[in-house]
């Protein structure tokens, strides 16, 4: 079963994600369960915890169908010791808000070593902080994204998401969500059946597949190789569409989320109808 959905709009309460899904035919969706841009946030009211749980129901979203996005001023291996404690916590906080909302993954990047500290140093950091959390919380899995590599950010090349994995302690807490334009901009092709056969394998090899709890289904605006992290829209960018479609008839992608993230939101219903289409189709 594939679960195919959008990276959709919790504007008005997060109680409106599941609602925004179904409208557009999606049977998975992504979510901010706070503002993506602030470090503080009100807790989430019992009263749109429930309504969102009472919808996830109504519309048939499970909490494997559903990969919630923690905030982008996080930095898990931030060089400092003060905007270290401060991502912790506020990492610590989104974990919460997920458990309260009875969800069981949290995508996040793995961090930044913004050039003043070694890149193993800060994924050291960032294992030790995944730890502290995963300590302080009992259901939630922390699901690393891998990265472009733009500027200073972590998590560009499978071997480093492999070393900060290997250095969690709970193992079944941990997982990965590859996103498909970030694997071809930091230098996997992904082009042809070839291409996609030797970098999964590669992901196979060096992380897992066990570890995969979602994918980011995004085409890219930049060439392979560029580091430089712009999504487009499926087969308008420098992939194309055949991936997309090597990926909807592979079994190894089934029952996670497969989210868009893709800049047109006026075209994702068609994007889902089409993706599901070939996945029905074989
Ligand atoms: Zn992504
Ligand atoms: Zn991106």
């Amino acid at each position: 079963m594939k679960y195919i959905g959008a990276h959709v709009s919790a504007a008005g309460g997060v109680e409106n994600c599941p609602v925004n899904a179904a409208a557009i035919g999606a049977t998975a969706f992504a979510l901010f369960t706070k503002n993506q841009r602030q470090w503080a946030a009100k807790p989430l009211t019992t009263e749109s915890i429930d309504l969102f749980k009472a919808r996830c129901e109504e519309h048939n979203f499970k909490p494997a169908q559903i990969l919630p996005h923690d905030s982008y001023l996080i930095n898990l291996g931030h060089p400092e010791e003060a905007p270290l404690e401060k991502s912790r916590n506020a990492f610590l906080d989104e974990m919460q808000r997920c458990e309260q909302l009875g969800l069981t993954l949290l995508n996040f990047h793995p961090g930044s070593h913004l050039k003043k500290i070694p890149i193993e140093t800060s994924m050291d950091r960032i294992a030790e902080s995944i730890n502290m959390v995963l300590d302080k919380t009992q259901t939630v899995t922390a699901v690393i994204e891998n990265t472009a590599g733009q500027g200073s950010n972590i998590g560009f090349e499978f071997d480093q998401i492999a070393y900060i994995i290997e250095r969690v302690e709970d193992k079944n807490r941990v997982g990965v969500c590859i996103d498909t334009c970030h694997t071809f901009t930091s230098g996997y092709p992904l082009k042809t059946y070839e291409e996609f056969s030797a970098t999964f394998a590669k992901f196979e090899n060096i992380i897992g597949f066990k570890y995969l709890c979602g994918m980011h289904i995004n085409d890219s605006k930049p060439e392979c190789g560029s580091h430089v992290d712009r999504h487009e829209s499926i087969g308008l960018g420098k992939i194309g569409k055949d991936l997309f479609s090597f990926i909807m008839k592979d079994q190894r992608f089934d029952n996670i989320p497969l989210i868009l993230e893709t800049p047109n939101s006026d075209i994702w219903s068609d994007e889902i109808a089409t993706l599901q289409a070939i996945a029905n189709s074989g």
